[in-house]
């Protein structure tokens, strides 16, 4: 089977949350339809928010016109029904991080879809391996790790799972090169590349506040002023959301041992609803 960037045209988008919103954002400014699913309407009308919000910043800066804007928005269609990708070239999930969540819907997406259809998954840490081994066809599943915020950070993960053959990594390459990201390839192991070495710094920087080493402000400012960062770890773990960083550290926890452990306030904040920017509370207070 021959899979070229040439041959997509649509793209669906499994959840319209942070990642999901953006994702068929960045997707759509490039060109693509985009069909973007999530569970319940409410939560597609947040991700078209979202969408229109990130891009009136473009406008605001003249970067985009508000037709470009229009035609943007115009290019993606909300849906709460699966079955509406039926006819989808390449499907990127980027529904919440849980591995039977995610291993159900892509059953039903390689029941759903042609033969042809690339399943790529957004997760942070969960194995690609595993989550291919939930449908009939793992030789199209690929991991397709944007970053956060996806309009603005120029890096995508492409993970490579063990029944990934090269044609389907070449194809997740040319894609997230064709949304103008650069790419670099990580092998199917916990966290791959990047939430490897993340997650311990974030849950260190946890740790350290919780145990009063210094003030949430005084850890942040530290981190990126002393080792030139653009953001402290408690900042950016409300950035990602708690809720992910714990499950990420989880996994890695699982997976790699102690060294990984979540740190104790990262649990109680999750359990307290605390999830950062994304429900206005985390280590800091958002408006
Ligand atoms: P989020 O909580 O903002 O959004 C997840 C969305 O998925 C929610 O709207 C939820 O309703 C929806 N959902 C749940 N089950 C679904 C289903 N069966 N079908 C369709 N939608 C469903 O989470 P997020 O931050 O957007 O993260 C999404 C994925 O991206 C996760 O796997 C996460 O690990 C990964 N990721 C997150 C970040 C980050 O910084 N937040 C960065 C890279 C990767």
């Amino acid at each position: 089977m021959s899979y070229t960037v040439e041959s997509i045209d649509s793209v669906g988008v499994v959840g319209a949350g942070t990642m999901g919103s953006g994702i068929a954002q960045v997707a759509a400014s490039s060109g693509y339809n985009v069909v973007m699913r999530d569970i319940e309407q409410e939560l597609i009308e947040e991700g078209f928010s979202n969408i229109n919000q990130n891009l009136q910043r473009f406008v605001e800066k003249d970067q985009l016109s508000e037709t470009e804007k229009e035609q943007i928005i115009g290019r993606i269609d909300g849906t709460t029904d699966l079955e509406d990708l039926e006819d989808i070239d390449l499907v990127i999930e980027a529904a919440v991080e849980d591995l039977e969540i995610k291993q159900s819907i892509f059953t039903e997406l390689s029941e759903l879809t042609d033969d042809t259809t690339v399943l790529a998954t957004n997760t942070s840490t969960l194995s690609i391996t595993s989550i291919a081994s939930a449908t009939d066809s793992p030789e199209r599943v690929v991991g397709i790790h944007f970053m956060n915020p996806v309009p603005i950070m120029d890096g995508v993960e492409i993970v490579v799972g063990e029944k990934t053959p090269d044609e389907v990594v070449n194809l997740a390459h040319q894609f997230a090169e064709d949304l103008d990201k650069q790419t670099w390839e990580s092998d199917d192991k916990p966290g791959f590349i990047t939430n490897r070495i993340l997650m311990p710094w974030i849950n260190e920087g946890i740790r350290a506040y919780d145990e009063g080493v210094g003030t949430k402000e005084d850890i942040d400012k530290g981190m990126r002023l002393g080792t030139n960062v653009p953001m402290g770890p408690l900042e950016l773990a409300d950035h990602i959301g708690l809720d992910i960083c714990l499950h990420a550290s989880q996994t890695l926890y699982e997976e790699l041992g102690d060294r990984y452990k979540p740190a104790y306030l990262l649990k109680r904040k999750v359990e307290a609803n605390e999830l950062g920017k994304k429900t206005g509370k985390g280590f800091y207070t958002y408006e």
